[in-house]
């Protein structure tokens, strides 16, 4: 038996990300060194077609990822997780990545075209509760804060307007107390 005929024993002749049964064709997932059954997914021209032009994405189709990323083929796996990087920005991608369990070995697979990794580098701010924070956010401080240089005390409950980031360490905020610019740890602030 050829790959295709493998691949469409193996999913039941369905699209292994979306379901569809028309237009299927063989995917071998890059890079295709892996090649081979266990290194390709059976998929629709719909699907196939975003995969490869990245321009064309209509998000909604991907929602069938809440299913396939489920899927027991490593293959189908890396695609998922490929997809769900490029669309995280919508939200509901980033959410689905968050359960998804992957192995060091398909996880490694998975970044070897470089999909997802500016995410990797990007430095994420949350305050005490995990919450995101955003240059120009209001924050209030949740305990009372020394200011580092000074003898100043930035008492608890105190609003801080218009943050920046800091952007090299996600540790790190700095806002105005008292007309002085301080820098402050996220860990000690809540988004207002
Ligand atoms: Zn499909």
């Amino acid at each position: 038996m050829g790959l295709l005929e493998d691949l469409q024993n193996r999913s039941g002749n369905q699209c292994e990300l979306c379901g569809a049964t028309e237009d299927l064709k063989v995917y071998e997932v890059p890079p295709v060194s892996t090649g081979g059954l266990d290194g390709s997914v059976l998929a629709c021209a719909t699907c196939l077609s975003q995969i490869e032009n990245p321009d064309t994405v209509d998000s909604n189709h991907w929602r069938c990822l809440n299913d396939s990323m489920w899927s027991e083929q490593d293959a189908v796996k890396v695609v998922a997780w490929r997809m769900l990087n490029r669309l995280k920005s919508e939200g509901w991608p980033q959410d689905l990545l968050d359960m998804m369990y992957l192995d060091d070995e398909v996880l490694a697979w998975a970044k070897a075209t470089g999909e997802g990794q500016d995410a990797a580098d990007m430095v994420v701010h949350r305050d005490s509760n995990g919450v995101v924070l955003e240059n120009g956010d209001n924050v209030v401080l949740i305990k009372d804060l020394k200011v580092k240089g000074s003898s100043m005390v930035a008492k608890q409950g105190t609003a801080v307007r218009r943050i920046s980031l800091d952007r090299e360490n996600a540790k790190y905020i700095e806002g105005k107390v008292d007309g002085q610019q301080i820098v402050i740890l996220t860990k000690y602030v809540k988004k207002l």
